[in-house]
């Protein structure tokens, strides 16, 4: 039998790798090099805060459409002539929501819950039921300033991955050198699976739960994957119903339409933001974007305009690929002709596939397509060492967060593949979340210039920075200083990246002491 002190000397068991690990791995490394105040390394390391909660909404009465084989047995079913087709809200996965009085006033030919429609498919009417969902909210750090980060709507959502996302983004505003710590949120769906209303009333029922963790000077969110400015509208109008000082809370949300306090250039930024780090990456070199070509995972808010940017400055996309395939034209695919296909209302699934101006090819063959650069604007994870091995690009820019795995980014290092690290490549985003907050603070309008003209400064500053503490190289230049950050030997770009976000966080810790 073991005695008392045989069982007390049982060694730890080995923590369980997790995707919060993984993606704490540079910050244990960055931290060890740099030797941060264990105390300060210990408040980083896990989040402040970690809140689960759950959302109720009433969905619709949906019509779900039946497969062949199963519609055989409606053979004689006659059609319902619909009278009020706008009731009618199509879903990419093929459902059908029935808003307002849709089938009112039709001829409606049912069985036994079943209708045909005149597109001469058999649905099954499913009435509307109460659901309920998994919210997340999860802030890391405030050291510097509110916690700040996006909601992110999407099936795979979980608090390991929103724990990853938070602390990304409390590195990321101490890189972009805004007053704001990290946070990330979400809700456990998948939004294309629901009616624009029922988006509404789930989205209004999780700020109600929200409400008392966050404000504009506590917590503010922005849009991430499966979120958009219309959802940023109506967070707000939520969080500011019946205040008496609506207006002064414009704030608590950023990613908002223009029209109603959104910022110029906010739709664009983190897009605008991977140019910018690009342009300045080939600036560094002698060369220029001007001929270059891209291959781009995601054509979402950030790789489409990342793209078309791109594309503006002379750089020629070969392929791209979403959640639904890949297309390649070895010519060059029009960008603009692309982004509106994909914007195109009759576009359910807002993807690619399907474009005229490109071929069709596997969807992992993306990773085989030669070009200079690759920009990864999907979700996490995606360039796992097999990949990496795969890959034919000279440059990544990450715009997507976590895109690239501890594993691919040693294959990356071994294969001299370069690399412009996701909380420097992707930090435009909040670094114009913040210039909103700003304009809104102050009830001030910028220019689309001038936001612009800003965030060109801030980006190339801080990336510059990152790029002297990789290559050792402290100085100071008319427009950034990197000698306090420097630390005397070279290292990669990832770790260069994060010793400047721990430095900048340390010395708020440092400087002002703990609260006791
Ligand atoms: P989005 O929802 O607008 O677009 C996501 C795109 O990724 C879509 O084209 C989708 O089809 C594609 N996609 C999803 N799953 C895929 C898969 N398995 N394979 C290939 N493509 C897939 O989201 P977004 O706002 O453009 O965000 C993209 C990434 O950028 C995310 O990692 C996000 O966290 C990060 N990011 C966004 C912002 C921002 O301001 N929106 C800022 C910083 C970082």
């Amino acid at each position: 039998m073991a005695s008392e002190e045989t069982f007390m000397r049982a060694p730890a068991p080995t923590p369980k790798r997790t995707i919060y690990t993984e993606a704490m791995e540079i910050f244990h490394f960055a931290a060890d090099l740099i030797g941060l105040d264990k105390r300060v390394r210990l408040e980083l390391e896990e989040p402040d805060y970690e809140h689960i909660f759950y959302v109720t909404a009433k969905l619709k009465d949906r019509l779900v459409p039946l497969l062949p084989e199963e519609a055989k047995s409606f053979a004689d079913l006659s059609v319902t002539q619909v009278r009020n087709t706008e009731g009618l809200e199509r879903l990419a996965n093929g459902n059908i929501i029935l808003n307002g009085r849709a089938l009112l006033g039709s001829d409606v030919a049912i069985r036994h819950g079943h209708l045909r429609l005149p597109d001469g498919l058999v649905y099954q009417l499913v009435p509307g039921e109460s659901q309920r969902f998994k919210a997340y909210r999860v802030q890391h750090n405030q050291a510097r300033g509110p916690y700040k980060g996006g909601l992110r709507y999407h099936r795979e959502v979980s608090l390991d991955l929103f724990k990853a996302l938070a602390a990304e983004m409390t590195w990321k505003t101490a890189i972009a050198e805004v007053p704001f710590g990290g946070g990330k949120g979400g809700i456990q769906l998948d939004p294309r699976e629901y009616g624009r209303e029922e988006i509404e009333a789930i989205t209004l029922r999780f700020m109600y739960r929200l409400k008392s963790l966050i404000g504009p000077n506590i917590d503010i969110p922005a849009p991430d994957v499966g979120t958009n400015p219309e959802i940023m509208a109506l967070l707000y109008r939520q969080f500011s119903d019946g205040e008496r000082e609506r207006h002064n809370l414009r704030g608590i949300v950023t990613g908002k339409d223009v029209r109603i306090g959104g910022s110029e250039g906010r739709g664009k930024a983190t897009g605008q933001g991977v140019a910018f780090c690009i342009e300045d990456y080939y600036a560094d070199r002698g060369e220029s974007v001007k001929g270059k070509t891209f291959v781009l995972q995601g054509f979402g808010n950030v790789g489409s305009h990342a793209a078309i940017i791109l594309g503006n400055m002379g750089a020629r996309l070969l392929a791209v690929n979403d959640a639904d395939g890949s297309i390649f034209n070895g010519d060059g695919i029009d960008v603009n002709a692309l982004a509106a296909y994909v914007s195109d209302p009759k576009n359910l699934k807002r993807s690619v596939i399907g474009f005229p101006g490109a071929q069709r090819i596997e969807k992992k063959d993306l990773w085989d397509v030669q070009a200079d650069i690759l920009v990864p604007a999907a979700l996490g994870g995606e360039i796992t060492a097999d990949v990496a091995e795969r890959l034919k690009v000279k440059l990544i820019a990450e715009g997507a967060n976590g895109p690239t795995t501890p594993e691919a980014d040693r294959v990356l290092q071994k294969r001299g593949i370069e690399l412009i690290p996701d909380i420097i490549a992707n930090a435009g985003g909040v670094t114009v979340s913040y210039y909103e907050w700003i304009q809104n603070k102050r009830m001030e309008r910028w220019s689309e210039a001038e936001v612009d003209q800003r965030l060109e400064r801030a980006m190339k500053r801080n990336y510059r920075i990152i790029r002297d503490i990789s290559r050792n190289q402290p100085r100071k230049t008319e427009m950034h200083d990197s000698r306090p950050y420097c630390i005397g030997k070279a290292v990669d770009s990832r770790c260069a990246a994060m010793i400047l976000a721990l430095k900048r966080i340390e010395a708020h810790y440092l400087l002002e002491g703990f609260s006791q």
